[in-house]
């Protein structure tokens, strides 16, 4: 879009990867606002692009967090916690939360065990099929002559003196002026090709699979060792997952274990007793977190663009790491601005005003995160926790002198038409 000649490649086939096993959700990332709260205002941010660009591939889901007696999380604070993600739904076209009593969440998930069900929180996402999204995102870029081409990798790297000038892919030496590795979990991988590292912390995730739609709305479940699992229905059927477990595999390598279905289908089944215990498939893949301190739980998934030259001192070579598919339009802006400037090309950035069908847009009325703050944080990431928890302690002091949420949109939020003509 910014007339540079590009040239995709693609190891194995578009989008069947870390993306094919993704939850498959456009979100803002809910949870992160509990440690990480610009990454859910980016993604939220990023996410309302997306849905204005790819507005015919996305289906509205409500989501249902029923809330029982002696769950680590009470009504109050998960009613606090969507309050605050209120704020943030107007970006991608969300609704306000909805507080439901035990009824009205029986009622919408009949299936739902009522022993011990205290109400729920409803707060609504997108859902998406990720190798469709990757299709179109490849459709768009060739209509803009764009060359695509997978089943062939770098397999090597060219070198003039601390330059990178070219790749060899099947025994073909090719040549560019820049090379972007953007190889989510296998980034380091790629990176090594050119001797240098690139430190993950890869978080496996896996999903069960079942062809059939077992409920009407998504759920939020909270497990045994006080994490949360989906239960994502959707024209394919119904994915439960993911779990979180920290790897040092081959991004390739990873493989679901017995002990993770078992996890997953007794979290699913203790919620949902009459859940065939007969799943079709499961799906894995690694989230290409970045390496980073601290507790698994709170680990940050930020992106970032990293320019070789000045980190490595190698030219040409630049790497998006981290990141979800939410805010890949983003990553990708970001990414390009880098290497434009490289190339010296002051084009602007077009991919939020033209929908992967080349409709035209006009701009977002939302404003990014203050980009000042965002490089605070990263410069003292330990501060991140702190400014996450200081606006939701402020969010439930509001909440506990505030009303509750009215009841008026009852009706419409699940009855949304799901997919726009
Ligand atoms: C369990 C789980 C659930 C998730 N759920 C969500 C969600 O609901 N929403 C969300 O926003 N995010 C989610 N994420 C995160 C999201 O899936 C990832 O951030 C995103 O899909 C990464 O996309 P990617 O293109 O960077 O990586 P990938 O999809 O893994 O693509 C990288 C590609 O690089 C290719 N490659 C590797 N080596 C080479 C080479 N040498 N040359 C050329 N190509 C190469 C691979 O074959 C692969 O196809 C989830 C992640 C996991 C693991």
């Amino acid at each position: 879009m910014r007339g540079i000649k590009t040239l995709l490649l693609e190891k194995n086939s578009f989008g069947r990867a870390t993306t094919a096993a993704s939850s498959h959700m456009i979100h803002g990332g809910l949870r992160y606002l509990m440690y990480d709260r610009l990454t859910t205002q980016t993604t939220c941010w990023d996410s309302g692009n997306i849905l204005q660009i790819a507005r015919k591939n996305l289906i509205r889901l409500p989501i249902i967090w029923p809330v029982y007696q002696g769950h680590a999380h009470g009504i109050e604070t998960v009613e606090t916690l969507l309050e605050s993600y209120d704020r943030f739904q107007p970006m991608k076209g969300g609704l306000r939360h909805l507080r439901l009593s035990k009824e009205e969440t029986l009622a919408l998930i009949p299936s739902l065990r009522a022993e011990g069900l205290i109400g729920a929180l409803s707060f609504d996402e997108w859902w998406v099929d990720p190798v469709e999204l990757v299709q179109k995102n490849l459709g768009a870029a060739q209509k803009y002559g764009a060359e695509v081409e997978g089943g062939r990798g770098a397999d090597e790297f060219i070198f003039k003196d601390r330059k990178i000038v070219g790749l060899k892919s099947n025994g073909e030496e090719i040549y560019a002026k820049i090379i972007i590795n953007a190889a989510g979990p296998w980034i380091d991988e790629v990176a090594g090709l050119a001797q240098i590292r690139i430190p993950l912390r890869l978080q496996k995730g896996t999903h069960m699979v079942y062809k059939e739609k077992l409920i009407p709305f998504g759920l939020i479940l909270q497990t045994e060792d006080q994490r949360y699992v989906f239960v994502i229905p959707s024209p394919q059927g119904t994915l439960i997952g993911p779990t979180d477990i920290a790897t040092d595999e081959k991004p390739g390598r990873i493989k679901t274990s017995e002990e993770e279905i078992q996890y997953l289908l007794k979290t699913a089944a203790h919620y949902l007793p009459s859940l065939p215990p007969k799943y079709d498939s499961t799906i894995i893949g690694a989230r290409p977190i970045l390496a980073q301190k601290g507790n698994e739980k709170l680990l940050s998934r930020g992106f970032e663009v990293l320019d070789h030259s000045d980190r490595d001192k190698i030219e040409g070579f630049i790497t998006i790491g981290g990141g979800k598919m939410s805010d890949f339009r983003l990553m990708a802006e970001e990414t390009s601005n880098l290497a434009c400037k490289k190339l010296g090309i002051r084009a602007p950035c077009r991919t939020a005003l033209e929908t992967l069908n080349g409709e035209i847009l006009p701009p977002s009325s939302f404003k990014r995160t203050s980009s000042a703050l965002e490089r605070f944080l990263k410069a003292h990431p330990h501060l991140r926790e702190a400014h996450a928890f200081s606006y939701l302690a402020l969010a439930f002091l509001k909440h506990c002198v505030s009303p509750r949420s009215p009841k008026a949109e009852f009706t419409s939020y699940y009855s949304t038409p799901p997919r726009p003509q």
